[in-house]
C-alpha cells in the first residue's frame, strides 16, 4: 500500500490512566494491552486523535507539531498494532460514513471488526460495494438481511414472492404488524430499520450480485440453484429445516463441490432420496425454527457471508453445512465434498490439481 494508512483506535478501547506518568491502553478484555510511559497530556491526545480520519503522515507531523518527538509517536503506533489494538482503515473508508453524523456512529461500532487484521485497511468500503440477495424472506433470510446491512453490506435485495403469515414474524425480521403484507416488502422494511442507507432495489439484470443467499428450506433441489451455477454466481444455503439450522455449503462455481454434488451423496446414502427430495421441494414450505435457532443460523450465515465478501480467511462453509440443533452448543460439520458423477466438475478439477501436486481449499 503506497498510501498511508489512517490508524483508528476504536472508540471503546479503555484508555485508563494508571498514574501521573502512565497510560494503559485496552488489556481488561482478555486481549493484550499496551503500556504507554511517559504519557502526559500530550499522548492522551495523540491517542484521543486516533479517529481513522487523518493519516499517520498527519498524525505525526500535528504530534510533532505540539512537541512529542517522532520516534515516540512511532513507537506508541508500532505498540498499538503489535498489541492488535490499531486498526489501519484506507481512506475512503470512512468516506463512506459521510453521509452524516448518525452513519459515522452506527460505522463507528461496525468498522473495527470489519478492518481488523491483515488487509484490513479499504474492507469497510468494499462492504460499501457489495451487492447480496437473499432469496426468501424467511424467518433466517429476513433477519439475515438485516444483519448484513446493519454490517456494512451496501446493497442488499430480498426476494421473495408470498405474503407474511403471523408465523413469519420474528426478532430483526418480519414482524407481527406485518401479516397479509408482501413478505419482501416487509424484509426490506427490516433492512431499513437496521440500516437506513442500505440500497434495497434489485440489481440490473446484467449486473451479478457478489451473492445470493438461498433461504428457503430445500434449495439444494430448487432449480435456481442451476441457473446461478451456470452463471458463475457464488451462492450460500441459510435455512432452518425443522428444528434444525444450516449453514452451508457456500459455492464458489467452477472452484468448490456444488448443491448438486451433495445432493448425489445424499442419493448414495440413499437411493430413494431423488423421490422424497422432489416431494419438500415441491411443498409451499410452512415457516419453522424457534427465535433462538432462527437468530443463530442468520448470525452464524452473517459471519460467512462477510468472510466469503471480505475475502479476509476462508469460509469454514466451502464444501461443508455448519447444522445448528439446540440447545446443542456447538455446530456440528458436515462435508460434503465433489462428487465424481457430478457435471459440475469439481470432482474432475481436484482430482487434476492432485496431479498437479496442488490440494486447493483441503
Ligand atoms: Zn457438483
Amino acid at each position: 500500500m503506497t498510501e498511508s494508512p489512517h490508524p483508528l483506535l476504536p472508540p471503546a478501547t479503555p484508555v485508563l490512566r494508571l498514574d501521573g506518568r502512565t497510560l494503559q491502553v485496552g488489556g481488561v478484555d482478555g486481549r493484550s494491552g499496551v503500556r504507554v510511559h511517559p504519557a502526559g497530556p500530550d499522548v492522551g491526545q495523540l491517542l484521543a486523535g486516533l479517529d481513522g480520519r487523518r493519516s499517520e503522515r498527519a498524525v505525526r507531523a500535528q504530534a510533532t507539531a505540539e512537541g512529542v518527538p517522532a520516534g515516540v509517536v512511532d513507537d506508541l503506533l508500532a505498540g498499538l498494532r503489535a498489541g492488535g489494538l490499531l486498526s489501519d482503515l484506507a481512506a475512503a473508508d470512512l468516506l463512506a460514513t459521510d453521509p452524516g453524523p448518525a452513519a459515522a456512529a452506527r460505522a463507528s461500532t461496525e468498522l473495527p471488526a470489519a478492518a481488523t487484521g491483515p488487509g484490513g485497511a479499504g474492507r469497510w468500503h468494499a462492504r460499501r460495494l457489495s451487492a447480496v440477495v437473499i432469496d426468501g424472506a424467511t424467518r433466517v433470510g429476513a433477519p439475515l438481511a438485516a444483519v448484513l446491512a446493519a454490517s456494512g453490506v451496501g446493497r442488499v435485495h430480498v426476494r421473495d414472492r408470498g405474503a407474511a403469515t403471523a408465523a413469519d414474524a420474528v426478532v430483526g425480521g418480519v414482524s407481527a404488524a406485518d401479516e397479509g403484507r408482501p413478505r419482501a416488502l416487509a424484509a426490506a422494511d427490516a433492512v431499513r430499520r437496521a440500516n437506513p442507507l442500505t440500497d434495497l432495489r434489485p440489481l440490473p439484470t446484467d449486473q451479478a450480485p457478489d451473492l445470493v443467499v438461498l433461504c428457503r428450506p430445500w434449495a439444494a433441489v430448487d432449480p435456481l440453484h442451476v441457473s446461478l451455477h451456470r452463471d458463475g454466481v457464488p451462492h450460500l444455503v441459510a435455512t432452518v429445516r425443522g428444528e434444525t439450522g444450516v449453514v452451508g455449503p457456500l459455492v464458489l462455481p467452477g472452484t468448490t463441490s456444488c448443491l448438486r454434488c451433495a445432493d448425489a451423496h445424499r442419493r448414495d446414502d440413499d437411493p430413494a432420496w431423488p423421490r422424497l427430495a422432489a416431494q419438500l421441494a415441491a411443498a409451499d414450505p410452512v415457516p419453522s425454527g424457534s427465535t433462538v435457532t432462527c437468530l443463530l443460523t442468520a448470525a452464524t450465515a452473517a459471519v460467512q457471508v462477510l468472510a466469503h465478501l471480505d475475502g479476509a480467511a476462508a469460509p469454514a462453509v466451502l464444501e461443508a453445512t455448519l447444522e445448528l440443533r439446540l440447545p446443542g452448543p456447538l455446530p456440528v460439520l458436515r462435508r460434503w465434498p465433489a462428487h465424481p458423477a457430478c457435471p459440475c466438475g469439481a470432482a474432475a478439477a481436484r482430482m487434476a490439481g492432485r496431479q498437479r501436486g496442488q490440494c486447493p481449499r483441503e
